[in-house]
Formats: structure tokens, sequence, C-alpha cells
């Protein structure tokens, strides 16, 4: 089985891609599992594309083996698209999700449901080598709650209502992946790791 780096240190996205990405014979491990300290890469790119790439690319030339990363975020339309690339950042570096997603909600207060459709998007740069570098994309469509509901997830997860209603705080991991932009991204990936079959030991 081959093993890739997920370069990130959010323990919610690592199981999300491990989940996804197991059954393909992709042994997905964490900085941490491969004893590499990744460091702080400066995620300065003007698209979710170009800050995943720098992420994957800074972690190949540390970790040696193949690397993918991933960058997301929060698009809402009513607020021109953001908090967008910087959805990790909203309302300040150091404070908690709980304020940002409140910070969030305060800035829609205004809208009513009907103005209030947003996406997720998942931006995913896989490096295989110096040569092979795969870049895909997943999307999620629904609208942002009046107020945070459920348990689960994580992020802005709570006041994020899937285009059929469900809310992302609300539904299990394995739901989750099966409508989220992670899972369409990751199965988008695993289409393109099948068409490169010959560069991973699988
Ligand atoms: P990144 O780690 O730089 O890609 O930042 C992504 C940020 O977008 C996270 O910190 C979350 O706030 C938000 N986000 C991305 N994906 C999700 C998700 O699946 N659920 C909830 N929030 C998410």
């Amino acid at each position: 089985m081959t093993d890739f780096l997920i370069a990130t240190n959010n323990a919610h996205k690592v199981e999300e891609f491990k989940r996804i990405l197991l059954p393909l014979g992709i042994n997905v491990i964490s900085a941490k599992d491969a004893g590499v300290d990744l460091g702080e890469v400066e995620e300065n790119g003007s698209t979710f594309a170009e800050n995943a790439k720098i992420k994957a690319e800074s972690a190949f030339k540390i970790a040696g083996i193949p690397c993918i990363a991933d960058d997301s975020g929060l698009c809402v339309d009513a607020l021109d698209g953001a908090p967008g690339i910087y959805s990790a950042r909203y309302g300040g570096e150091d404070i908690p999700q709980t304020q940002r997603t409140a910070l969030l909600l305060e800035n829609m207060k205004d809208d009513k449901a009907s103005d209030r459709t947003a996406r997720f998007v998942c931006s995913i740069c896989c490096v295989l080598n110096s040569e092979n570098i795969i870049q895909v994309e997943g999307y999620c469509e629904g609208s942002i709650a009046l107020k945070p509901m459920g348990e689960g997830g994580f992020g802005y997860d709570p006041v994020f209502l899937y285009k059929d209603g469900r809310c992302f705080g609300d539904i299990s991991g394995e739901e989750k992946d099966s409508i989220s932009h992670r899972g369409a991204g990751l199965r988008a990936l695993r289409e393109e790791l099948l068409n490169r079959k010959d560069l991973i030991k699988c």
C-alpha cells in the first residue's frame, strides 16, 4: 500500500481523507505519523487552487513522498464570496471558530433565507513526484442557516445547510463524505489516480 502524506494539521480533514482514499489502497498519513515537521507555509495564493499547490509542493520538498494538500472554504453569495480563501482566518487569526461563525451570521443578519445561498469549495493538489502533479476541485451547494445546529463536524458545518435542508452539523461523517466538497474533490482525485496507477504502488 502506498503512503501519501496529507499536509494539514486539521485532524478532521485527515479523517475525511483517510475514509475516502483507503478503499483505493492509499494509506493516508499525517505529518505527525510520518515524523516530519512541515513548518508554517505562507498561504499567499489568490485562489484555493494556488494555496493547495503551495502547501502540497512545500510538503513534498520536505517529506519526499507523495503529498496531498487541500485548500478549502466557504463562499457566501450575499457576502460577494467571503469568507472564501480567508475562511480559516475570518474575523482574525486567534479567535475561536464559534466567534467566526457568529460573525458570519451577524454579517448576514439582514439576509432572508432565499438570499443565503453559499457553497463549500475544496481544491486538492497531489504531488506524486516533481513531474506529476494532479489538481482537482469539488463543490457543495447549500445555504447558511439562521443559527448553528447540531454537534458534529467542524468549522462552519453547524451553519451550512445542504441543498436538501440537512445541516452539516447534524449528519454523520459518512453522510457528509457522500455530499461534501471534500468528498467530491477526493472522488475526482481517486479517478485521476486510477488513471496513473503505474505511478503508485497499490
Ligand atoms: P484551510 O485549512 O486553509 O483549507 O481552511 C479551511 C477553512 O474553511 C477551515 O478552517 C474551515 O473554517 C472552513 N472549512 C473547510 N472545509 C470545511 C468543512 O468541511 N466544514 C466546515 N468548514 C470547512
